[in-house]
């Protein structure tokens, strides 16, 4: 008998109505002859008023009492979803976290699940019963419960789906399925019918709230295919989450936006091995995820160091920022709080020219100025004023084409089931289920650098490099901007070595046009991708990639992270001894 696992999000249990008629659709399914385990959220907005409620006794409420507080919500939908399965004829036991066996480390309010014990489960469906399973919650190993993190429900279904090797996985929500961007925010915004696990990840990363976006670490993980569909129509089709894109050409298939955001930028940190790590390891040691990392070489032994953090984070950010920076004996910072990140995704867009500058010129065409800059493989994020965010998501949502399907999009296939092996034999090894999977790591000698420093922070100057680069047919490959010293930008990026007297040629004559500095240039770098699954949200990836350098004397020129794919540029005569070190420092996650 397959099991099929069904997932309610918060709109779609949000009163006894809506509950009924979830417990409709999983009696539909078990009648259809399926075992159902049905994973719920907490009713409506229930967990914001929990949050609210805490935030009105305390500034900082201890984070075990925020788990236990935050648990309940999720405990009075099982018990009533039980009840309304019950009221309709049918079996259903409903079950809390640590009841369902779902362990983790104890990293109150971010937890990471270690393992499931799925026994339980499969007894109760082996009885006939409905398992109603609680979202977002689990036990450490001292019986504490713990939450997974806002929107971790998700995760909680994918996860419990892998771990019983379940049929399918539906996630019912209230919208029809993935979109080309949040439809709430751009009315234009086309559902898509297939995404891929890569893009899913990057847009859950970058914004998309749809997912969470550890819920597709997991589906890529156990090669689980996702299927999201609307609570509230039963014959929309939904989307498709696997291994298929939508499309194989078009470069872009969505765009994200986080509107909280804010950016640092260190300053006179000494341009040697060892400064940069010492700060992440400042950062990544209170469990902050950043985001836009951008060093850039800086003049007389002195480099500026900036990078992007949610809003939130930000006070805590800083107290660690000014620990390293005391550390160092050297070091100022800035920052701005009043940004938000707007980032385009696709598979496609690695290998097509002139990407990022038809986002980029579209953005200045509006007036909109791009703070930061940072391009990986998949995607490319910019920092803009908040009071622009939205408009800049509808301007790159409209210049990309999004609310039109591809033209190749009925070519794709259908997915098929993948177990793969390679990785469940790393999983086997491994003892958590979230541990971080490298997949590969890489290097490629066949990069050269350019560096405009001292770019006059207005709007428009990226989408005038990147517009002439584009005209010449080079296809640029890294491309980071940050704000530094007296509000001066600093753009790098990297192009193949042959390439590279053009396009300096090119910056040359533009920095005059502009008055900027001379550009720099490194005619040999060495860039170094490592990809897995877990690269960013597990905060140290970062910083033991800058240790294991740093340690031994190797100097990071530029960095650029993705959700999939972490990437490295150093000095072109270090690339061998880097790849050396890193697949050293991995090797414990390597698949
Ligand atoms: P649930 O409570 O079911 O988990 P969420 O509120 O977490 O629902 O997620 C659904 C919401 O995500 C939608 O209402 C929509 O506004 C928002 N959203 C953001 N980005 C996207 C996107 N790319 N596609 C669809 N919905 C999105
Ligand atoms: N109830 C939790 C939240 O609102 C978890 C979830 O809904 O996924 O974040
Ligand atoms: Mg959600």
């Amino acid at each position: 008998m397959s099991i099929i696992v069904q997932k309610f999000g918060g709109t779609s249990v949000a009163d006894s109505q809506k509950i009924l008629s979830a417990a409709r659709k999983a009696i539909r399914a078990k009648n259809e002859g399926n075992q159902v385990v049905m994973v719920v959220s907490a009713m409506g907005k229930t967990t914001d008023v929990l949050v609210d409620l805490a935030g009105q006794i305390s500034d900082d409420p201890p984070a075990r009492e925020m788990d236990m507080l935050l648990s309940t919500g999720e405990q009075v939908t099982v018990a009533l979803m039980a009840m309304a399965i019950n009221s309709l004829g049918h079996e259903a036991i409903s079950m809390t976290g640590g009841q369902l066996g779902i362990r983790t480390d104890s990293t109150h309010t971010k937890a990471r699940i270690h393992s499931i014990d799925s026994q339980r489960i499969h007894a109760a469906l082996d009885g006939g019963k409905v398992v109603i399973a609680a979202g977002f919650q689990g036990v450490d190993e001292s019986s504490n419960i713990t939450t997974l993190g806002r929107g971790g429900s998700d995760t909680t279904a994918v996860a419990i789906a892998a771990a019983v090797g379940a049929a399918s996985c539906e996630i019912y929500t209230d919208v029809d399925g993935v979109y080309t961007t949040d439809p709430r925010l751009v009315p234009e915004a086309r559902r898509v019918p297939r995404i891929s696990y890569d893009e899913m990840l990057e847009l859950a990363s970058l914004g998309a709230g749809v997912m969470h976006n550890r819920s597709i670490e997991f589906a890529k993980r156990f090669g689980a295919t996702v299927h999201v569909r609307s609570s509230f129509s039963d014959d929309a089709p939904g989307t498709v989450i696997s291994s298929q894109p939508e499309s194989l050409t078009r470069p872009v298939c969505g765009a994200a936006l986080i509107k909280d955001e804010a950016w640092v930028t260190v300053q006179g940190v000494p341009d040697r091995p060892g400064a940069a790590s010492t700060i992440f390891s400042k950062i990544a040691g209170k469990k902050i995820g950043m985001d836009m990392i951008v060093q850039n070489v800086g003049a007389e032994g002195q480099a500026d160091i900036s990078f992007s953090v949610f809003r939130a984070d930000l006070a805590r950010t800083l107290k660690a920022v000014e620990e390293a920076c005391e550390e160092l004996g050297a070091g100022t910072y800035t920052c701005d709080d009043n940004v938000s990140k707007v980032s385009v995704v696709g598979l496609n867009m690695a290998t097509q020219t002139g990407v990022a500058e038809r986002m980029f010129r579209a953005l200045a065409e509006k007036g909109i100025n791009l703070q930061m800059i940072t391009t990986s493989e998949i995607k490319i994020s910019v920092l803009v004023a908040r009071e622009y965010a939205v408009e800049a998501l509808r301007t790159v949502h409209e210049v990309f084409g999004l609310s039109q399907p591809p033209e190749d999009a009925e070519e794709t296939q259908p997915e098929e089931p993948l177990a793969d092996k390679g990785r469940n034999g790393v999983l086997a090894r491994l003892h958590g289920m979230e541990d971080l999977i490298i997949d590969e790591i890489s290097l490629d000698v066949s990069q050269a650098r350019v560096t405009l420093p001292g770019v006059p922070d207005t709007p428009g100057l990226a989408a005038q490099v990147f517009d002439e680069i584009a005209e010449s047919g080079t296809i640029v490959d890294m491309i980071v901007q940050s704000i530094g010293r007296q509000g001066q930008a600093a753009l790098s990026f990297t192009v193949a070595k042959e390439h590279l007297e053009k396009c300096l040629g090119i910056a040359t004559s533009l920095a005059e046009g502009f008055g900027g500095q001379k550009p720099t240039s490194s005619p040999e770098v060495a860039k170094l991708s490592v990809s897995g699954i877990g690269m960013r949200s597990h905060t140290s990836v970062a910083q033991r990639t800058f240790q294991s350098l740093a340690d031994n004397g190797i100097n990071i020129e530029m960095i650029s992270t993705s959700e999939v794919r972490m990437n490295v540029v150093v000095d072109g005569q270090h690339g061998h001894k880097a790849l050396e070190l890193l697949q050293k420092e991995f090797k414990e996650a390597m698949a």
